[in-house]
């Protein structure tokens, strides 16, 4: 077992050392089929006692302030680049993604990410003194404070274990809440490492812990915390949905995706094609917001699908060597083969066109072929439901408005595109698509612009992560309204009532509210 392996077998085996639910998970290399590492499937005890020790180490990182926590994160950001070949082998081993995969959009991610949360906190959680109109509180100090909501539950996903699973972790402990990550079994181990560099960095103990385990024990720790973190399925996100209501906590849920790009006949195709071709096939197309569906006007779709299906044929796909050796990586969840394969099947059998790939790659490991679908409509899979794989359907359209009719025809409303040269025209098209984000021209960008909210319409999800509001849902509300010293010793409203004083503030609001015109 190599260096990074045995390192991690050493943190999993000493790993919170608390009641396991059932048997150990074993962690397999899904571009080997080998087990690189066994963890502990903790149960709902386990994850009870956690929860008590993040409560406990909650207060002391509070008290740290923005400054000491900030301090601890940039540190952490550091941590990342010095370690980011371990980071990055870890991931790699885990997910079967490729180097360049797991370095720019989970380094590059993570190490921007630690940052602009440490800078950033400070702003967006700052107290605001309000201004207010109303007359009732005149010289009273009125001011609106964000408070860390105590105890953060973050659930995530395989397809990015760095970005998606920890990266949410990032704002909640910048708030100064204490957090417990339950990454996905199948990719548990960049969670624990990055735990591992945190402590090195000076995070209090119990600030951060990883619940490893199965769907029970995500089930487990939604029953415990003060506020749930989700990215997943649509199916799963439901549930925890269901249950954050029943215990009347918020949540917050980046679910699954159906990315439409739509391609105008004056859009720079050879530009539209290499975006077509790189995201969606970037991460083996497992990304919520790879391009999984593109609509092209007539007269440049001949154009555009030789264009895509001469670059897609030239990628190289299979078990990532080091830099620089396959442009496609593995297929990480097991489950998600079948469902790549029954919607090219699917379509094919509904009368689409492979123009190239279209099949799964004989093992070791687990490959699906770069693969472009033509003459595709909307009655097949391909089309409508989420692929999460290296598929790319292609649908030729009349116009403009059959493009934008097509793509918000889905139940899902994550990201989108548009390409044209006009950028006026496209960004009154983006204006008009069913999506939490669009990209004029490019795709995928906006998840790098933290500023920006990075959250789903429709079945997507609810709420966002980025921007002011990806941090101050980590947080509550609390009004603040502070009377000074020299007041009067009681209010003109208050008792006992007199019928002169009534008409008083009658006359008043009169005064107020009853002036101008009326229609
Ligand atoms: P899930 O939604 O099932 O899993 C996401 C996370 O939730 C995992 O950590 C999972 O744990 C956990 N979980 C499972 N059941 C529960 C539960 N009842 N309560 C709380 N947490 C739970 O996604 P999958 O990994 O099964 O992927 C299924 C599909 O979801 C994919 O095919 C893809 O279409 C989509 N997907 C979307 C992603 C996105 O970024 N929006 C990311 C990944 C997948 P465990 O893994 O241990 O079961």
């Amino acid at each position: 077992m190599a260096t990074v392996e045995q390192h991690l077998q050493d943190l999993t085996q000493t790993h919170n050392g608390a009641a396991h639910a059932g048997e150990d998970i074993p962690v397999e290399n899904p571009a080997t089929g080998e087990i690189v590492a066994t963890v502990p499937d903790l149960g709902a005890d386990a994850v009870a006692e956690m929860a008590a020790q993040a409560r406990a180490a909650q207060p002391g990182w509070e008290a740290f302030g923005f400054e000491g926590r900030a301090r601890v994160l940039l540190r952490a950001q550091k941590w990342l680049m010095d370690n980011a070949e371990q980071v990055v082998s870890t991931i790699v081993s885990e997910t079967g993604k490729t180097f360049e995969d797991a370095s720019l959009a989970e380094i590059g991610y993570a190490g921007n990410a630690f940052g602009f949360w440490a800078k950033r906190a400070p702003n967006y959680l700052a107290d605001e003194r309000v201004k207010t109109s109303q007359k009732l509180v005149l010289g009273k100090k009125i001011i609106l404070r964000y408070r860390p909501l105590g105890l953060i539950g973050v659930i995530g996903p395989w397809n990015y274990p760095l970005t998606n699973s920890f990266g949410d972790c990032i704002p909640a402990l910048a708030a100064g809440n204490s957090v417990i990550l339950k990454p996905s079994e199948i990719t548990p181990l960049t969670s624990l490492l990055m735990a591992e560099g945190l402590r090195e960095c000076g995070l209090p103990e119990n600030v951060l812990q990883i619940a490893t385990g199965r769907g029970e024990t995500g089930a487990a720790l939604v029953e415990e915390v003060d506020m749930i973190m989700f990215t997943g399925s649509t199916r799963t996100g439901r549930k925890v949905a269901e249950t954050a209501a029943r215990r009347l906590i918020p949540a917050s849920l980046e679910l699954g995706g159906k990315d439409p790009m739509l391609v105008l006949s004056d859009a720079d195709v050879e530009r539209a094609a290499n975006f077509a071709t790189y995201y969606s096939m970037q991460n083996a197309g497992q990304t919520c917001i790879s391009i999984e569906r593109v609509y092209v006007e007539e007269p440049v779709y001949d154009d555009f699908v030789a264009k895509v299906a001469e670059k897609v044929r030239a990628l190289r796909v299979g078990k990532p060597e080091g830099p620089g050796s396959v442009e496609v990586g593995a297929i990480t969840f097991p489950p998600q083969m079948e469902t790549i394969k029954d919607h090219v099947a699917d379509a094919v059998q509904k009368g689409a066109r492979v123009l190239t790939g279209g099949s799964e790659v004989q093992g070791p490991g687990r490959f699906f072929e770069p693969t472009v679908l033509v003459d595709v409509d909307h009655s097949m899979k391909c089309m409508t439901e989420e692929t999460f794989g290296p598929t790319l359907p292609i649908m030729k359209v009349r116009d403009a408005e059959e493009a934008v009719r097509l793509a918000n025809d889905s139940p899902y409303g994550l990201g989108a595109s548009v390409f044209s040269r006009d950028t006026e025209r496209g960004e009154a098209i983006a204006r008009r698509l069913e999506a939490g984000a669009a990209n004029v021209n490019d795709a995928m960008i906006n998840y790098t612009v933290l500023e920006l909210p990075m959250g789903g319409a429709k079945a997507s999800g609810l709420g966002s992560r980025h921007g002011a509001g990806g941090i101050r849902k980590y947080c509550s509300q609390q009004a603040i309204v502070v009377t000074p010293k020299l007041a009067m010793k009681k209010e003109v409203f208050m008792y006992p009532y007199k019928s002169r004083t009534s008409r008083l503030l009658a006359g008043f609001f009169k005064l107020l509210y009853g002036r101008g015109k009326r229609d």
